[in-house]
């Protein structure tokens, strides 16, 4: 279905009912009047300079040396050997994997594909991981100290099982960060208390990481009949759980780190608050990548669903958008904001007016970029998208969508280059 040269990834629901109404809304979040305007940082790209989740640390296992009796991540094949002590505080493993019992699953992937999966619980995401072992020379330093650290072997190779935690490691930093950009969790950004359970959705998240192609399509056409050519991602409506697959072939460990943070930027802003909402679509790309420059010497990553996308990317992605600017020639934010993550692809040039947009938003600060997303997170299935993008303009900024798009472009023409491309 996808004809795409390119990365890509499909967006798309699982609704048997085909009935929206089936979607829930939590509205949690009260109306706060317009704060002061926002003091936006002159750096144009804010990836490369902004820190988040600051001394975070990945937490360690407990004892030093097993068995565990404390974690922040469950493994089954650690659990088959018997590193964890009988009772250890460790998120559980899944009962279920998307509505049917786990071992359908796993065990469908080894009958079926003859593939041996991983399975790593966390506490908002479960992940099923394949993922063949790799030179320790692509690790970066304080991943290697992490993982041996917790005796992995890596005088040779990172084994498949020791990969499988460097992407879980990798995944909570990345959690880590998102959570702080997002001012949830307590630390420099923290906006206010919204700590919840898989957060905010029923069930926790899914995420299969598939080394083959060839796996990956027979995996996802056997369980979801549809799937894009390099990553995809549904949401099921009843349950509440949104599920990421991705196929890892053909590119380096770095690259496909850049495509991993990029989707997983997504599968978080999907999961948090529970529902799934379609959003600006320049939002959600935005987001992707923005995660995406966090990771070093990766490439851009585009989602799209379906089409042809043969035109490259621009190089030097904040000279681009400056000319752009300049030249008057960048897509209106009236009507950016109703290109939606339901059906729609962004051209190259949007996909870095997306990154712009976002980046701008980001320098705005925690607060602003919570209630802006919040806002249309909120809105009712009455309001179109374009009125939403208006209200959290307002909410968050005090600006119509037209003001908030003059003092975006005055920051692109003001802002310096950041430390990343
Ligand atoms: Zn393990
Ligand atoms: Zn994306």
């Amino acid at each position: 279905m996808c004809k795409t040269s390119s990365p890509d990834e499909v967006f798309g629901f699982w609704r048997p009912t085909m009935r929206l109404a089936l979607l829930i809304f939590l509205g949690l979040c009260a109306v706060t009047p317009a704060q002061d305007k926002p003091k936006p940082n002159s750096v144009g790209d804010v990836a490369g300079t902004l820190t988040l989740a600051e001394g975070y640390e990945v937490p360690a296992f407990s004892p030093k040396v097993g068995p565990y009796t404390a974690g922040p991540f469950h493994c089954s094949e650690c659990a088959l050997a018997k590193k964890y002590a009988a009772g250890a505080s460790l998120p559980s493993p899944p009962a279920r994997l998307w509505k049917r019992p786990a071992s359908d699953v796993i065990d469908w992937l080894r009958d079926d594909q003859k593939v041996k999966s991983i399975v790593i619980s966390t506490e908002h995401v479960v992940l099923l991981i394949e993922l063949p072992a790799m030179p320790v020379k692509w690790l970066e330093p304080h991943e290697k100290a992490w993982l041996a650290a917790h005796g992995e072997d890596l005088r040779k190779e990172v084994s498949s099982h020791a990969r499988a935690h460097l992407y879980v490691y990798r995944f909570l930093r990345l959690q880590a960060a998102w959570l702080d950009l997002m001012g949830v969790t307590d630390g420099p950004r923290f906006v206010s208390g919204h700590k919840a359970k898989n957060l905010g959705c029923k069930e926790r998240g899914e995420v299969y990481v598939l080394a083959k192609a060839e796996v990956y399509r027979a995996f996802t056409r056997h369980f979801f009949g549809n799937f894009g050519p390099r990553s995809s991602w549904w949401y099921d409506i009843p349950t509440e759980t949104v599920v990421a697959a991705f196929q890892a072939e053909s590119v380096t460990d770095t690259a496909f780190h850049g495509i991993f943070a990029h989707c997983m930027s997504h599968h978080l802003l999907m999961q948090y608050r529970g529902f799934y909402q379609t959003l600006p679509l320049w939002l959600v790309e935005g987001m992707g990548h923005f995660f995406q420059r966090r990771v070093k010497g990766s490439e851009p990553h585009r989602c799209v669903l379906g089409v042809e996308m043969v035109q490259p990317l621009p190089g030097d992605w904040w000279n681009a958008i400056k000319d752009k600017v300049r030249q008057g020639a960048h897509l209106p934010m009236v009507k950016f904001g109703t290109v939606d993550t339901k059906n729609f692809a962004l051209k190259p040039d949007e996909h870095v007016q997306a990154w712009s947009v976002f980046s701008y938003l980001v320098s705005a600060g925690a607060k602003e970029l919570r209630l802006f997303i919040d806002e249309l997170k909120s809105r009712s299935l009455e309001s179109s998208l374009a009125e939403a993008q208006l209200k959290a303009c307002e909410r968050a900024l005090g600006v119509s969508t037209k003001g908030f798009e003059d003092a975006w472009k005055a920051w692109v023409l003001a802002t310096k280059p950041g430390k990343t491309k």
